[in-house]
């Protein structure tokens, strides 16, 4: 069901933050803890993407790769330090394609884009909203999957001068109006403010010293993670997370 992290602090090498911390993203990949439906392991690729001082677009690679065979992205996160991530594995939902493009983190201008869950009735369930589409950006669509749709409709917002936040929670809206039984866990960045919403599965927040992380399940000392309620929005950044209840913004 896919896991995935969001990271915003101190500049930290990216195996420190994914592959060597006890229960890390790389190990979430085949022995996840808390998938709560569908897949049991998320080896259908991964994606990382990462800010850098140079200029405001992330740089990110993506692989349809188990993260575990890629011995290139080991070598390159030692060497790779960011203030600013956002990483996930993949488990693609029935009938979606094993591809790269198909991987988060999406990404657009200053963006990266995560989403864990699936768009129940999936392709119908999202015609209403896919049909304020521009062309350009049904052209331009990552992989025929849900999670590519999403990313394409809140893009589009996001050019369009909406509210982050808003945008996140207008699309749970929508989506959920349409598909109840979605499972929509999302995640947002612009690598200065973390957005993030759970419905259905798992997420997690540790806030320490100047740094704030939300992940799909904790990792590191167990001792620091906070677990965040179903159903909610998160807004954080490197002064601490907000957890708002969804129902307070009248999307469910
Ligand atoms: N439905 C999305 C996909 O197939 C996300 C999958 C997931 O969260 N496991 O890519």
């Amino acid at each position: 069901m896919c896991r995935h992290v969001g990271y915003l602090g101190p500049p930290v090498p990216l195996d420190e933050l994914l592959l060597t911390p006890e229960h890390s993203l790389l190990e979430q990949s085949w022995a996840p803890r808390d998938m709560r439906s569908g897949g049991t392991v998320n080896v259908d690729g991964f994606g990382v993407g990462w800010y850098r001082d140079s200029t405001p677009e992330p740089a990110r690679y993506r692989t349809e790769r188990p993260l575990w065979t890629d011995t290139s992205f080991t070598e390159l996160a030692g060497g790779v330090r960011s203030s600013a991530v956002l990483a996930a594995v993949r488990s693609a939902t029935v009938g979606m394609p094993v591809v790269e493009t198909a991987c988060a983190p999406f990404s657009g201008d200053r963006w990266l884009f995560s989403h864990n869950g699936r768009v129940d009735g999936w392709p119908d369930a999202l015609a209403k909203p896919a049909a304020e589409l521009d062309v350009v950006d049904l052209m331009t669509l990552d992989a025929p999957t849900d999670s590519a749709v999403l990313w394409a409709l809140l893009r589009q917002r996001l050019r369009r001068g909406q509210d982050p936040v808003e945008a996140v929670a207008r699309l749970m809206g929508e989506v959920l109006a349409e598909s109840p039984g979605s499972r929509m866990n999302l995640l947002l960045t612009d690598g200065a403010a973390l957005i993030a919403t759970t419905w259905w599965h798992s997420l997690w927040v540790r806030e320490a010293g100047e740094s704030v992380t939300l992940s799909s399940e904790p990792f590191g000392p167990q001792q620091d993670w906070t677990e965040v309620p179903d159903r909610s929005l998160v807004v954080a950044d490197t002064t601490g997370a907000r957890v708002i209840p969804l129902s307070e913004l009248d999307v469910s």
